[in-house]
């Protein structure tokens, strides 16, 4: 589909974001699951900017299915909503500096707040949500730099989150840039994660669809994600 996916561990995950934040450069994280495959596969921007990320972790368990299928096994999921906390939880012990943007008005605050009772010691540069929009970008890319970011999360959904990354993240600062979608709802209690037996069934995108059926729309890409596959007509 023209994108990306790497066969990484979580471990491998956070020792690459460890060599990242002690050799400096800019490095960009895209959490892929089959919605950013459909989505990459009819938006040539998007796809060029999953292309030039630093690492496409396999956030879905379609991902890991439709590698599968190809003949090449991912050896595990690696969720961006299971990454945020683990990072948190690392950069507390590092001294990292962690900013969280995007999310609706006092979600990111309410995350990290969270976060950082769970991890004490955890230095957060700054939360803020923000908007997506273009007009926006310099103040925030000035507020990430004046708080020294380290990492930066943004939650702003794929494909604005990842392609604002795309644009701004060398300009802030900060080493590493992850688009992390709803996972500051998930930590504020916004929205609710699928229980630990529905993920290890690989059910959670059907959790999700159930408590969240607004997305049905969304989701109607999974099952033409599917055909694709099985088709073998997934090409952009
Ligand atoms: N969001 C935002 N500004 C926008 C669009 C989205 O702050 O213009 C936030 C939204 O509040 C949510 C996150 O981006 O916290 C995207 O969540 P979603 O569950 O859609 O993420 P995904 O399913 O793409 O991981």
């Amino acid at each position: 589909m023209g994108a990306p996916v790497h066969d990484v561990t979580m471990a491998e995950t956070l020792a690459l974001i460890d060599r990242w934040i002690d050799t400096g450069g800019v490095h960009q994280i895209a959490t892929v699951n089959p919605e950013f495959l459909m989505k990459a596969r009819r938006d040539s921007d998007f796809r060029a900017t999953l292309q030039r990320a630093a690492l496409c972790i396999p956030d879905g368990i379609g991902v890991l299915w439709a590698a599968r299928m190809r003949g090449t096994k991912l050896r595990e999921r690696v969720a961006g909503s299971d990454l945020v906390p683990l990072l948190s939880a690392e950069a507390a012990r590092r001294g990292w500096r962690v900013f969280y943007l995007g999310a609706a008005p006092g979600v990111a605050e309410k995350a990290a707040a969270i976060l950082a009772a769970r991890y004490p010691g955890l230095n957060v540069a700054g939360c803020y949500a923000g908007s997506p929009a273009p007009a926006e970008e310099d103040a925030i890319v000035a507020r990430v730099r004046a708080a020294q970011t380290d990492i930066l999360l943004v939650a702003y959904g794929a494909p604005k989150q990842d392609v604002w990354l795309d644009r701004n993240l060398a300009r802030t600062g900060a080493a590493v840039g992850i688009g992390v979608g709803g996972s500051f709802d998930f930590i504020a209690g916004v929205s609710q994660r699928a229980p630990r037996w529905i993920q290890r069934l690989g059910l959670e995108w059907f959790y999700r669809l159930a408590h969240e059926p607004w997305r049905w729309r969304r989701q109607l890409a999974l099952p033409h994600f599917v055909w694709l596959v099985l088709t073998g007509r997934d090409a952009p």
